[in-house]
């Protein structure tokens, strides 16, 4: 095989970063990679487990004189997000992937994601599996499948071949950022069951536009408009004054996206649809002006409108009630980590499906407490709204332990390496940390990455010289674990 990345170091790691490439590993088709890292292991003479999932666990014994020290867990998922251009040709099902280097000196992909996300997690973790000249710990390299939609490899392991008690994630990019806290979350569902009568009187479509939107855990504390609940609050201000049904309501696409968008016909049953329109346009006028620095295209298209059957009006004013109600947004922020969000909502998706209309929203936070907390709010109030709710999808948080030894020692090192002070990451969103932090309870945990960007879209990249610089970071980590008392 050519590599292209020839005459860049690390070579064997680089290596193995393009022998994994050339092998398809979309989410869901992990089989063929997990087959490729159990023989890799056999080759080697290492302890290697593949369970039924294509969760991959690589153990290797201390290097000589280390053999008995407490083992570090390194971690990283096999599979990738499967983005390509729309004029690329590519079968995910058995495609590798042409690598391709820059001017710049990034590695990137042609057409495609590079899967860099986590492909240098598993490059890593093969070199270091692979050189029999290092000084580190037994090794328990966890690689996983199925991590991009939604953790779930990480989440159906069992921890029976895991014993150890820290843990170096690799999913997290950005030198000189060690992730220390993500977040868990869940799915709250509401029905709103309704029946439907025919269509009569003065009908209006409303529809918001022109929002920013954004991803619901990065983007939540940077106040985008959120359109189904701008809608909830011109449907409540019309109600003050005018009679309606509601004929169809809809918004968003994503339960981890703001929504942008919301559409809505309303059928006004007491003449009032000239005041309504006022109603609409002051409604605007108030929104646009409390989001003038932070999503400032807001824009609300009214027309006259026709339908044949309308919902009936208990369930109309119930979905109006639980619009406008519903918490969103930022609902409180960490004093321990400047910048991040600590628990959020995201009343990310109205749907109508056969007899209800629903309701999905997002909860996050890196506490588990407030996620349980917030969804039974969500819950509360939904219930004593008259609706239907379940709550699902729950994954667990990452918390921040600010006393940390894992983390205190990579940062060390950097900082004795590259004289800079690192820094304490946090993302509000889930990792599969939490998964582990849940598996295996007081898992001491730091990620650390190289640069890279555009992760989950084609031009997916990671830089070279910082690919290098993290890399030799990790050994020099691994080395200082054997010198730890
Ligand atoms: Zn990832």
């Amino acid at each position: 095989m050519k590599y292209v990345t020839e005459g860049y170091q690390p070579a064997d790691a680089l290596r193995f970063f393009e022998d994994i490439s050339a092998i398809p590993r979309a989410s869901g088709n992990e089989a063929g990679i997990a087959a490729y890292m159990k023989k890799f292991a056999e080759d080697r003479g290492l302890e290697v487990h593949v369970d039924e999932h294509n969760n991959v666990i690589i153990k290797k014994p201390g290097s000589k004189g280390c053999e008995n020290l407490p083992p570090v867990m390194l971690q990283g998922h096999l599979d990738i997000v499967p983005e390509k251009n729309q004029d690329t040709v590519h079968d995910w099902a058995k495609d590798g992937l042409k690598l391709m280097i820059t001017d710049d000196g990034k590695l990137t992909a042609d057409g495609t994601t590079l899967g860099c996300d986590d492909g240098y997690a598993i490059s890593y973790m093969m070199a270091v599996l692979d050189r029999n000249d290092l000084r580190h710990p037994p090794l328990e390299c966890v690689m996983t499948s199925m991590e991009e939609i939604g953790l779930v490899g990480a989440r159906k392991m069992s921890g029976e071949h895991i014993t150890a008690k820290r843990m170096i994630g690799m999913d997290a990019g950005g030198e000189g950022g060690f992730l220390a806290s993500s977040a868990g979350g869940n799915y709250v569902y509401i029905k709103v069951p309704f029946n439907y009568v025919s269509a009569k009187g003065e009908g209006l479509s409303i529809r918001v536009r022109g929002l920013e939107g954004g991803h619901s855990g990065g983007m939540i504390h940077m106040e985008k408009g959120n359109s189904n609940k701008i809608l909830g609050r011109i449907l409540y201000n019309i109600s003050k004054e005018c009679r309606f049904n509601i004929a169809s309501i809809t918004g968003g696409f994503k339960g981890n996206a703001i929504p942008r968008e919301a559409d809505c016909v309303i059928m006004i049953q007491d003449g009032t649809a000239a005041r309504a329109r006022e109603i609409i346009a002051e409604t605007e006028k108030e929104i646009r002006s409390e989001l003038a620095f932070s999503d400032k295209g807001l824009k609300v298209l009214v027309d006259t409108a026709s339908a044949e059957k309308m919902l009936n009006i208990e369930a109309s004013q119930r979905i109006v009630h639980l619009s406008h109600v519903l918490p969103n947004g930022m609902m409180m922020k960490s004093m321990a980590i400047e910048g991040l969000t600590n628990a959020s909502l995201n009343v990310g998706v109205v749907t109508m499906e056969e007899g209800y209309v629903q309701y999905e929203i997002t909860v996050r936070s890196a506490e588990d407490s407030l996620v349980r907390s917030i969804a039974e709010v969500v819950y509360d109030i939904a219930v004593t709204a008259g609706a239907e709710c379940s709550i699902g999808g729950t994954y667990p948080a990452f918390s921040f332990d600010p006393d940390s030894k894992i983390r205190k020692l990579v940062m060390d090192v950097y900082k004795e390496t590259t004289g800079k002070e690192g820094v304490i990451r946090a993302v509000h969103g889930g990792t599969e940390a939490g998964v582990f932090r849940a598996l295996i309870p007081g898992l001491d945990i730091v990620g650390l990455g190289p640069n890279s960007g555009g992760a989950h879209t084609p031009d997916e990249w990671v830089d070279l010289a910082s690919y290098k610089r993290a890399f030799d970071l990790l050994l020099k980590v691994l080395d200082r674990l054997c010198d730890e008392k």
